[in-house]
């Protein structure tokens, strides 16, 4: 049995062309997740792509022929830019210039006009490593992201082996010869594609819904003002770290944070100063814990954090120097910045008191308030 070529191209475009339509109103649309939007991108290029080489044969051969490469390799890259943006990642742009560029100076210094393999090699290197590069960044996405990455990833690594073998193959014998000509050839090459490209669209749908409700759970746990954890998300994180005794054996320190006579601030500066003191003090926060630590607003102009393995001491030390970045901050307008009090409480061997945790840290900033502000007491020094 001989496929013709020029049908199957025909029946792949139809099927490209219709994916990209349901991608396109079915995900896209739908969901806005960058993932669905860069395969309903690598769709079009791989449908365009495969159109170019419908004129080989034709006097427009000499730039369709190129022009297909480059348009399937940006394919292979739109690929993986989707791989990609699941993780957040934007593509580097070398890719989209640098990977078409080599492929469309080969394809053309290789007679175009008369080879219908022009350029091959490149364009089945930048093939096997755009899609290589997606299959290996499915790979990497951490396991509790949707079952479906390990079929995604299998598919794309698939298809990167098959062209990888595809360029052995052609460099070995040429494309003429008898291994390329019947395994590797066009038309096993459109039927493989389209198997796969039925595989990505299945897993499609669940992993741009995933995309989105991590979008959205991500919007839900932050404070819009400051970027850090609100304070359900922080109650929620906390309570989870605190139960886990593998984290630092199950010791550390909260602290609880309140800006000294904030009032006094919004009355003589105004509320939009108020805001960007309390902008300034959770970026002095996250600047002097670890990423690892939780840092969330617990209210107005009061702070949590939740530092384990850290020590009263040690809380004490990070307290003092987030102050000293409060203080380091340069304000706009004459704006004199707010110091701030913290109340430090400790806890070892795991605990699942969250809330006699803060309770404690509460206290303890009650008394350093009462002190005279700008200052750390510890529960541990009360009882
Ligand atoms: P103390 O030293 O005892 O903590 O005095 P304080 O003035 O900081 O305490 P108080 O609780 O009386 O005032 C807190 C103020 O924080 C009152 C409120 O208007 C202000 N505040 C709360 N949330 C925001 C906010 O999002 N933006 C601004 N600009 N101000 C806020
Ligand atoms: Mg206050
Ligand atoms: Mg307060």
């Amino acid at each position: 049995m001989v496929l013709d070529t020029a049908t199957l191209r025909i029946a792949f475009g139809l099927m490209a062309l219709v994916l990209a339509f349901l991608f396109y109103f079915s995900a896209y649309r739908v969901t806005r997740s960058p993932y669905s939007g860069w395969w309903c991108l690598a769709l079009l290029f791989f449908l365009t792509g495969s159109a170019c080489f419908l004129l080989d044969g034709t006097r427009h051969q000499v730039w369709a022929n190129p022009a297909g490469n480059v348009l399937l390799v940006h394919g292979g890259v739109a690929v993986w830019a989707g791989a990609r943006s699941l993780r957040t990642v934007p593509p580097p742009m070398w890719a989209f210039t640098g990977i078409p560029l080599v492929t469309l100076v080969a394809s053309v210094l290789d007679s175009p006009a008369t080879n219908t393999w022009s350029g091959g090699p490149v364009f089945l290197a930048a093939m096997s490593l755009t899609i290589g590069l997606a299959a290996r960044e499915l790979w990497r996405l951490e396991p509790g992201y949707s079952r479906v990455r390990i079929p995604m990833a299998a598919a794309a690594g698939g298809l990167s082996f098959f062209y990888f073998l595809r360029w052995a193959a052609f460099v070995l014998e040429g494309q003429d010869g008898p291994v390329f000509a019947t395994v590797f050839g066009s038309a096993v090459t459109t039927l493989v594609t389209m198997v796969l490209l039925v595989v990505v669209s299945f897993s499609m749908a669940a992993l741009s819904s995933e995309q989105q409700t991590r979008a959205l759970r991500m919007v839900a746990s932050r404070d819009d003002l400051t970027g850090l954890l609100n304070r359900k998300a922080f109650l929620n994180l906390a309570s989870e770290q605190l139960a886990d005794r593998s984290i630092t054996r199950g010791s550390g320190a909260l602290i609880l944070a309140d800006l000294d006579h904030f009032k006094a601030v919004n009355d003589t500066y105004g509320h939009a100063a108020g805001d960007l003191a309390l902008q300034a003090f959770a970026e002095a926060c996250t600047a002097t814990v670890r990423s690892t630590d939780l840092v969330g607003r617990y209210g107005g102009e009061e702070f949590v954090l939740l530092i384990p393995g850290a020590s009263g001491e040690r809380a004490e030390t990070i307290a003092e120097e987030i102050s000293g970045r409060l203080a380091g901050t340069t304000a706009v307008g004459g704006m004199e910045m707010p110091t701030a009090s913290y109340g430090i409480s400790t806890y070892e061997g795991g605990t699942k008191d969250l809330e006699g945790l803060i309770a404690s840290a509460d206290a303890a900033l009650y008394a350093a308030k009462s002190l005279g502000r700008n200052r750390t007491a510890r529960s541990d020094w009360m009882s």
